[in-house]
């Protein structure tokens, strides 16, 4: 298969203000020097605690931040540096579900003008093709026709979810960069929004960045799994790769915390100790020595690179 996005070597830092004279004096070093692809059709699910990059690493695919170092490749074009119509013209392309669909949503808007929005800002239309478009979005994600005419706050959190997808669809994009979309909504309601955006990922031909905290949720969702810690990419393997024999002691703590109806699979919980560290002031050498429970001396003054250790299954410490 086709790479659709290639990430080499990413670097994106936001400066530190300090002092009476508003000088950087530091960097929090939010995603540092991570690389990986993205097949067309595939889905890769990238997972981390709150902090580890994620979130700004999909901000910075979008182009919504400004990479400090690195390419980011999409659909075989560098469009790291491009900008202003280059920019607007790649981002019909590219689309983002946010995380609250509570926040996300205008409450001034209707519902048939929020997700008519970006084809009225890409495309010439008259109001009945519009309208056309917008009520078969509507019935692809799962509402009914009079949703058009009513406001966000009359719909629940998982129909404004629904709306939302509606909306980062209308342009046909390639790419959808997911951002925890289910991890405000009722456990109730999460599956059947994941199972939406897996009945359009072949429907539309989509493509997924898919970002979450939890392993337990990617894994339903995820051809590929890549996993974060303070900016750093410490993992990535096929989904049964990664689930039946994790390699990092921190993707092994991550699986050993998922909940497991069956008492005979269940393995013994890794409990990592203290918190994880300021990206401002990082550990030297491997980023998680200071909570790893296999750390040796070596640990802090060496910093493990990715490497391939079985076809497909990359991982970033000494111990291989
Ligand atoms: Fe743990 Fe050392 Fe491996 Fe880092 S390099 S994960 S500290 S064993
Ligand atoms: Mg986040």
């Amino acid at each position: 298969k086709d790479t659709l996005l290639d990430i080499r070597n990413l670097k994106t830092y936001y400066p530190v203000k300090g002092g009476f004279l508003k000088r950087t004096v530091g960097h929090v070093k939010a995603v540092d020097n991570i690389s990986f692809e993205i097949k067309k059709g595939e889905t890769l699910g990238l997972v981390g605690e709150s902090g580890c990059g994620k979130s700004t690493t999909g901000r910075t695919i979008l182009r919504l931040l400004k990479p400090t170092e690195g390419q980011i490749i999409f659909d075989g074009k560098d469009i790291t540096n491009i900008t202003g119509a280059e920019l607007r013209k790649a981002r019909r392309d590219f689309q983002m579900v946010f995380q609250d669909p509570y926040a996300s949503l205008n409450p001034t808007q209707s519902v048939g003008s929020i997700i008519s929005e970006p084809i009225r800002n890409f495309e010439k239309r008259n109001k009945e093709e519009l309208k056309e478009e917008v009520l078969e979005l509507l019935s692809r994600v799962g509402l009914p026709p009079e949703a058009y005419d009513k406001y966000g706050h009359e719909f629940s959190g998982g129909q404004r979810q629904r709306i939302g997808i509606a909306r980062a669809l209308a342009l046909k994009p390639k790419l959808i960069i997911a951002d925890e979309p289910v991890s405000a909504l009722d456990v109730s309601v999460q599956s059947q929004v994941l199972n939406l955006l897996k009945e359009l990922q072949g429907e539309f031909d989509l493509t997924y960045l898919f970002i979450a905290h939890d392993l337990s949720v990617v894994k339903h969702m995820s051809d590929r799994i890549g996993v974060m810690y303070l900016g750093n990419m410490v993992e990535i393997a096929s989904n049964e790769s990664l689930y039946a024999e994790p390699l990092h002691p921190y993707t092994q703590a991550l699986i050993s915390a998922i909940p497991e109806a069956d008492p005979k699979k269940k393995k013994e919980r890794i409990v990592l100790q203290g918190d994880v560290p300021s990206p401002q002031n990082p550990p030297t050498g491997c980023a998680f020595h200071t909570r790893c429970p296999m750390a040796k001396e070596e640990c802090s003054k060496v910093k493990p690179v990715l490497k391939e250790v079985k076809p497909g299954h990359q991982v970033a410490c000494i111990l291989y």
